[in-house]
């Protein structure tokens, strides 16, 4: 048992170190905390617990450490995981190669969408110059939502090679036209 002796911080008087109010004069030495091991009641600054000598401070910021890497490790995995899913989404439900998914893909992203949560086909859609032509139309839906949430689905029609030839909000702008952003998601 280490019983170093200091002296209080308002009166001066010899003091042991782990005590956090002075026996003489009742004044609190600073903030102060509880040690783990000997369950005693020491100064929030010790590094080593003047009490029983525990060292394991250091060792459980270290696990938190760990713990924080862990977590941040976890979060890009799921991160990474939505970006491969997008691409897989939109080359699964649009039937287009990965390359085109992949143009796709940044052409959304472009416009503000970056995590897709559902693609529905929708042939009231096709033909969106109504000139006969076979673009197909498909609802994306993003932000959380499935395509009952008309703020967060926007129109995409394609043609039959998978080239994109507008991406507009079902009652509001048009995102994307013409190989050009026109606008974005708000
Ligand atoms: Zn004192
Ligand atoms: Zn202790």
């Amino acid at each position: 048992m280490s019983v170093d002796k200091v002296k209080c911080i308002k009166c001066g008087q010899e003091i042991n170190r782990y005590d956090v109010i002075c026996p003489n004069c009742n004044k609190v030495q600073g903030k102060s905390k509880v040690c783990p091991d000997c369950k005693g009641r020491i100064l929030a600054s010790e590094k080593v617990c003047p009490i029983c000598g525990n060292k394991k401070f250091k060792k459980s910021k270290l696990i938190i450490v760990i713990i924080a890497v862990i977590i941040i490790c976890l979060l890009l995995a799921v991160a990474l995981q939505k970006v491969i899913n997008n691409e897989e989404i939109i080359s699964e439900k649009m039937n287009v190669d990965n390359e085109q998914a992949i143009v796709i893909k940044d052409v959304l992203e472009d416009v503000g969408i970056t995590t897709i949560n559902e693609i529905e086909r929708d042939e009231s859609l096709d033909d969106y110059y109504l000139n006969g032509g076979t673009d197909k139309g498909y609802r994306i839906a993003f932000r959380g939502h499935d395509t009952n949430s008309v703020p967060d689905t926007v129109i995409i029609n394609i043609t039959k090679d998978g080239k994109i030839l507008v991406i507009k909000e079902p009652m509001g702008d048009v995102l994307y036209e013409n190989d050009k952003v026109l606008n974005k998601i708000n």
